[in-house]
């Protein structure tokens, strides 16, 4: 189902244009090394041929992994409507992300297994306590792995640019699906944002029960 749209770019530097390959549908199975640049992220990076000039492109397309049913799609800057799906994808996870960075990590959860709402909102439980560690708010967690009963994080705070990882037990994780039942959860037939706004939502929901 890979759909792959072939552009013209022109190199600022020396006005010379190049090709460059777009994928607005890229599927799990068949694209492997599609999927590979996603979780390197590095599938928009443009480098010129002749003068090494970077640049970062950013333009949405649909992930499809039929095995694991679930769907994701990334619109840049959150603005975009969810793109018209070629097919119905009925009983399909769906999502909506507005970068790489973010499409990598729903890949990342569902490859593992997890729940992604349940996942924020033990983001949400970490986030609460290290943002009094680095007196920082403004900081992102990304889903890193599960090993030895522990769910790991990629933290990155502002300042920094490497990310630092921080661990919750198992029993968090737990817990946030044990919260998600008794609130009745259920995935929006549609595509979703699950971030940490919602996870928010539900807190102060299951709060007010
Ligand atoms: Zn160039």
């Amino acid at each position: 189902m890979s759909t792959e749209i072939v552009k013209d770019i022109v190199c600022p530097h020396f006005g010379e244009s190049q090709k460059y390959r777009l994928y607005t549908g890229i599927n799990a199975e068949e694209n492997p090394e599609l999927k590979q640049s996603i979780l390197d992220e590095t599938l928009f990076d443009w480098r010129c041929q002749r003068c090494n000039y970077f640049a970062a492109m950013a333009y949405p397309f649909i992930y499809v992994d039929n095995r694991a049913g679930y769907i994701v799609c990334l619109a840049p800057g959150g603005s975009g409507r969810a793109l018209e799906s070629p097919e119905p994808f009925g009983g399909y996870v769906k999502r909506r992300v507005k970068n790489l960075a973010e499409m990598k990590e729903k890949i990342m959860i569902f490859d593992r297994g997890c729940h992604d709402v349940a996942v924020e909102l033990v983001k949400n439980a970490l986030c609460t306590i290290i943002k009094k560690r680095y007196n920082d708010s403004r900081l992102h967690a990304y889903f890193s792995r599960v090993e030895a009963g522990k769910m790991e994080f990629a933290i990155f705070v502002p300042r920094n640019l490497e990310p630092v990882y921080h661990s919750t037990r198992m029993e968090v994780y737990n817990q946030s699906q044990e919260v998600l039942r008794t609130l009745d959860y259920t995935d929006p037939e549609d595509f979703t944002t699950v971030d940490a706004r919602l996870a928010q939502r539900i807190i102060e929901q299951y709060q007010n029960t």
